[in-house]
């Protein structure tokens, strides 16, 4: 995928037809035009200009531009084969611009937002005073509006004409990003091709939510000096858009044709939503033991493990009016044995986060059958802390046999980052629902289960160990798995009545396996009646309720 860039003066010949640089087919200028740059053969994504750019994200009619200062346009007086100061006169006047980046307010499917949007033409889209001001300036816009801040961005890194004043916009801006952290303001960023050094080292990076075109590229360094560096030949695809979400530095991939909708689901998340929410809704939870019968253990294990049963991504299917997938770590990983995201959830924005399995052989292998890998539990804290960020309650679903016991488990901390998920699960200012959907397998599972609210699928287990594993060493024999099972009191009957959980949600008749959707349906209804009910408690109590909930365990009789 990796490509010159420039390719990009090439398509932008003012002929009828364009020559793709990606697979060389000719393409009429028009359509070219109307799919927004992006080759409808290869789908190769070109460069924008700024204004086709604003006018392909926000809503039409909706773009007024935000003033981005004053600045200092050449501090060093600076001389190489040509004076800095020639440059930026021929820059302006080449591109129409003032400066590699402009900030407009806007709205996207009617949210307002504030945009700063980069163009490469203009310098290679260089950080220099003028640039790293306005982003801060568009920062700042979007903290008096109180509106989320999207960075579209396109840079060879800082401007060496500008020397350390250069430099020092990168913490400039990352000062810039931590102010809407701080205000709870959700930030974006969009990486378009290519996005490199000091941009993508400072507030590229910052934002909660990193989008990339296909094929763009990110990193700290350019190939060509990691090359000389290693001495070493670069593997295909190095630092393009779909090497960057396989090592969990991006949120996901998206065609430049799904922007809009994706940014429209994000934009909901920080509009407000009305105090009356979820009032139609009644609640199918059960809250006393005697509501529910008693089922042999050795039923339970089979169905709480069963294949058919909706999985974490088929509830959000069933239940969500819009979700954006976020992928990954930000440190190198993305597990797929947990998924998660910000979901629309009638009309109320949500994080959820859950484990996930499959429905056959292939997914189940290429989600580790549910177990996640310290990565999993890392994205997992990352989008927890986007929940108490953006003060947005928090819905997790718990179906795994365990956190993964392996090797690269072990040397990459899957003890604390487990731990971590419960201190911040513990901690979070905005209301939590967790419900055993399936297998509730130990601290793999806890992990993603310190709520306010714990409920539990009829059908669903929830333990220490697993059965056989407690069998094995207690009884010496996996054969005893049942009478281990039996023992634990894994089911939902006995795990209502220990007060592990708070509620067990009803399966139809003969499990979830059996009627998937209606399952799912179930649990919506008994998601939205705890959140309706723990939306009514401010942030402080609901860290105390959800503490003294997990306190008092073994010390009531
Ligand atoms: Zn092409």
């Amino acid at each position: 995928m990796t490509r010159p860039v420039e390719v990009v003066d090439e398509l932008a010949s003012e002929q009828d037809w364009l020559c793709c640089a990606g697979c060389r087919v000719l393409i009429y200028r028009k359509r070219f035009d109307r799919l927004a740059g992006v080759c409808p053969e290869c789908g190769q994504h070109t460069q924008l200009v700024l204004t086709q750019r604003f006018e392909q994200l926000l809503d039409s009619g909706s773009i007024t531009a935000v003033d981005t200062g004053q600045t200092i346009d050449d501090p060093l007086r600076f001389s190489d084969r040509i004076a800095y100061r020639n440059r930026l006169t021929d820059a302006r006047h080449a591109t129409a611009l003032s400066a590699a980046v402009e900030v407009v307010s806007g709205t996207i499917g009617g949210y307002p937002v504030v945009v700063a949007a980069m163009d490469f033409r203009f310098l290679g889209g260089s950080m220099g005073a003028a640039e790293g001001e306005a982003v801060t300036r568009a920062a700042e816009a979007a903290l008096r509006k109180r509106v989320p801040l999207l960075l579209v961005t396109a840079s060879g890194g800082a401007r060496m004409q500008e020397g350390a004043i250069s430099l020092m916009q990168m913490a400039k801006t990352s000062n810039a990003m931590a102010a809407l952290d701080e205000a709870g303001l959700l930030t974006i960023t969009l990486v378009t091709d290519p996005t490199y050094g000091g941009v993508a080292a400072s507030f590229a990076t910052l934002s909660d939510v990193i989008l990339a075109e296909p094929g763009a590229r990110m990193g700290f360094a350019g190939p060509r000096v990691i090359e000389q560096t290693i001495r070493r030949k670069l593997p295909d695809g190095f630092q393009t858009a779909e090497f960057l979400l396989r090592h969990g530095l991006v949120d996901d991939v998206r065609p430049r044709a799904e922007l809009a909708s994706v940014l429209g689901v994000l934009a909901t998340a920080s509009a407000p939503v009305p105090r009356r929410w979820g009032e139609a809704e009644t609640d199918p939870t059960r809250y006393h033991p005697d509501q529910l019968a008693m089922k042999s253990s050795a039923d339970v294990v089979r169905l709480a493990r069963d294949l058919d049963r909706p999985t974490t991504l088929d509830h959000l299917v069933n239940w969500v009016e819009g979700f954006v997938e976020l992928h990954g770590d930000r440190t190198g990983f993305d597990c797929p044995a947990v998924v998660g995201g910000i979901a629309i959830l009638d009309g109320l924005p949500v994080v959820v986060i859950g484990h996930q399995k499959g429905h056959d052989t292939a997914e189940l292998v290429r989600r580790n059958f549910g177990m996640a890998s310290p990565a999993g539990y890392r994205k997992a804290a990352r989008l927890m802390r986007l929940a108490a960020k953006l003060r947005v309650p928090l819905v997790t679903l718990l179906d795994t046999p365990g956190a993964y016991p392996g090797l690269d488990a072990e040397e990459h901390g899957q003890s604390s980052a487990v731990a971590e998920c419960m201190r911040i699960m513990g901690g979070l200012p905005s209301p939590v629902v967790s419900v055993i959907t399936g297998e509730g397998g130990s601290g793999g599972a806890l992990a993603l289960g310190v709520a306010n609210r714990v409920l539990m699928c009829e059908n669903a287990m929830y333990s220490v160990i697993s059965p056989e594993g407690c069998a094995a060493i207690l009884w010496k024999t996996s054969e005893a798995a049942t009478a281990a099972a039996e023992a634990l009191r894994v089911d939902a009957r006995s795990s209502l009545e220990l007060g592990i959980v708070d509620g067990v949600v009803p399966e139809p008749n003969s499990g979830a396996h059996a009627d998937p959707a209606e399952a799912s349906e179930l649990v919506r209804r008994a998601v939205v009646c705890a959140l309706r009910e723990l939306r009514t408690q401010d942030g402080q109590e609901l860290v105390a309720e959800r503490r003294q909930r997990f306190r008092r365990f073994g010390t009531e009789p």
